[in-house]
């Protein structure tokens, strides 16, 4: 098998399974408890809250732990929207923001409060002057992604955060694809709210955190218990908190090298494809990128059949399409940079990982190029292409 959808889900590392198990087996006591071992529960946590909060130049408090990136983007949209609805009901997002942040936003809509969606560049990206031509008296939230999921860009989120601070507005950016792959800093960057979720970065699914700076009024997403400070009430989870912790630390500890393996990979990828297919182009800015995504245009292709013929030959990758009960919907993303429908339908997603090989990459050029010649010579809209060619 050769796995190319980091960007949905990572392996969980052999360290961060290691240092869980223990609070599976003899560790198990309940973090709240007073004896000695819910204490070794609780000296757990705090280490992994202090290793998350220093990787981002956070504090320790700052640090909440949900159950994953979705909860997170919820939680801080919905609780900002309703602590500072007195001073406005007016949120910025973009058009490209995952569906978490999206849905969040229409749900707040029906509920009395305005959205604007921004638009991107063809490279996906949010144009600050927009931004500010954006901001209104009674804004209360700007919410911008770090990094796209799809395409893979870089927002200007420093940039980003200091409009937002000029002006007194909260700023929250889901930096789930962009957290143990690029360097943040919540100071530097004017971030007053961040979302992450651990099995994006080689950690366990179902858990995530929330980083809200000190002094932002924010209610409290599940109310019961006094853990999370009684912002996020319920038992911890605690092997999942166990494994981010560990997950953080291996990402920072090997984040240069590992991003310096991955574009080498990533550029080898893009010139291959780009070089070696007809009518096919890549998405996304070349720059200002993930060090790990790859997203192409295939015309006269549909992702989803190439997907079926990549999965018969060991290939785990992702299309330019959501299969919502039935129908495909062109992804959102796609069509914000201007993709006709079938451009985005004709889409690929592959999201590498340092451990990928260039051995596994030539086998799977190799394998795109003849899926692609394959349902090209199936497809109508090619042949007319090619019959409007010759006349
Ligand atoms: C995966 C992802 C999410 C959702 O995270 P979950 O932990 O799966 O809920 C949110 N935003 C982005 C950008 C993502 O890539």
């Amino acid at each position: 098998m050769i796995y190319l959808d980091n960007a949905a889900t990572t392996r969980t590392a052999p360290e961060v399974v290691e240092a869980m198990l223990p609070y599976f087996t003899e560790n198990y006591g309940n973090p709240s408890t007073i004896y000695s071992l819910g204490s070794a529960s609780k000296k757990a946590i705090n280490q992994a809250r202090k290793t998350i909060a220093d990787s981002l130049g956070a504090n320790m408090e700052e640090i909440y732990f949900t159950a994953g990136g979705s909860e997170s983007d919820n939680w801080a949209i919905k609780a900002a929207a309703e602590a500072y609805a007195s001073k406005g009901k007016h949120i910025i997002t973009s058009k490209i923001e995952h569906h978490a942040v999206l849905h969040t936003c229409q749900y707040l809509e029906k509920h009395g409060y305005e959205v604007t969606y921004l638009d991107v560049d063809r490279n996906g990206i949010v144009d600050p002057e927009q931004l500010k031509a954006a901001i209104r008296p009674d804004t209360i939230l700007i919410t911008i992604m770090f990094a796209n999921n799809e395409i893979g860009t870089i927002e200007p989120i420093a940039e980003i955060g200091a409009i937002a601070k000029e002006h007194g507005i909260l700023f929250h950016t889901d930096a789930v694809q962009a957290f143990g792959q690029v360097p943040i800093n919540v100071d530097e960057m004017h971030i007053d709210m961040l979302s992450s979720s651990a099995h994006k970065l080689n950690g366990p699914k179902g858990i995530g955190f929330l980083y809200i700076r000190k002094g932002v009024k924010i209610r409290s997403f599940i109310h019961g218990g006094a853990q999370e400070r009684s912002r996020r009430a319920g038992t911890e989870n605690v092997t999942g908190i166990v494994g981010y912790g560990a997950a953080v630390e291996l990402a920072m500890k090997t984040m240069e090298e590992r991003t310096r393996k991955e574009i080498e990979l990533r550029d080898y990828l893009i010139h291959r494809l780009e070089t070696e297919i007809d009518h096919c182009w890549l998405n996304g800015d070349r720059v200002k990128r993930l060090p790990n995504n790859v997203n192409f245009s295939f015309l006269f292709i549909e992702g989803e059949s190439m997907l079926i013929m990549l999965d018969m030959k060991g290939i785990c990758a992702s299309s330019g399409s959501a299969c919502t009960s039935g129908s495909l919907d062109p992804s959102h993303v796609l069509l914000a940079i201007g993709l006709k429908h079938e451009e985005a339908h004709g889409s690929l997603r592959l999201t590498l990982s340092a451990d990928n090989t260039r051995e596994e990459l030539d086998f799977v050029v190799d394998s795109i190029k003849e899926i692609v010649a394959r349902l090209r010579s199936m497809s109508p809209l090619y042949e007319d292409y090619l019959k409007k060619r010759t006349i």
